[in-house]
């Protein structure tokens, strides 16, 4: 069902595409739809993770079919590291009182899975009546997270990648395509 191996890549302007803006567009709309099937009259509030997310979220939303209310929280940054050191910071919280609510957690990436880990276990202890997760990206399919991504955009190689929302020091988010840094970049 999903994509193992992607490793269809050209080089536009200097960046190695990955995903390039008409697969994005088509799957957000798969996923959209996936999820306007499965929570058809229930109003489900989207929990958009700043910032990393914001793009695939305001595509999202913007092919989904059914009422739906929209929140956002902020985690600690990502930094320069290019790793998660597994350490999240909520700078952010949510405006919205989630118990007894649908909850979907629309993340950009996953990589360990920390991240996801820990806001996903903070909001179950808020007691919602359902709490699901909507990733565009994985790379942690080939590890040992155990968590359960329902909706998921496309699994991808264990490698740094930049745009569609995701920066490199706050760099190329705006970028229409997923792609890898630049080499010299990329080692920085
Ligand atoms: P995890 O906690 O799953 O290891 O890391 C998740 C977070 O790390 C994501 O929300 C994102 O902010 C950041 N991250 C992980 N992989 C990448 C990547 O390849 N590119 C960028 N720009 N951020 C990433």
């Amino acid at each position: 069902m999903y994509e193992h191996a992607l490793k269809r890549m050209t080089v536009t302007e200097g960046f190695e595409v990955l995903i390039d803006r008409e697969r994005l567009k088509k799957r957000v709309s798969e996923l959209a739809a996936e999820i306007s099937a499965d929570y058809q009259n229930r109003r489900p509030l989207l929990v958009v993770v700043l910032k990393g997310s914001f793009i695939f979220a305001a595509d999202l939303v913007r092919e989904l079919d059914i009422e739906h209310v929209i929140d956002f929280i902020a985690i600690g940054s990502y930094g320069s590291a290019q790793r998660s050191s597994g350490a999240v910071r909520l700078l952010k919280d949510l405006n919205h009182n989630i118990e007894g609510q649908d909850v979907i957690i629309v993340e950009d990436i996953v990589d360990s899975g920390l991240t996801l880990g820990y806001i996903y276990a903070s909001f179950q202890a808020r007691r919602p009546n359902t709490l699901e997760i909507v990733a565009l990206l994985d790379k942690s399919w080939n590890g040992d997270s155990d968590l359960n991504i329902k909706y998921k955009g496309f699994e991808i190689p264990d490698r740094f990648v930049i745009g569609y929302g995701l920066d490199l020091d706050e760099q190329y988010r705006g970028l229409p395509f997923i792609a890898y840094p630049k080499e010299n970049e990329e080692s920085l």
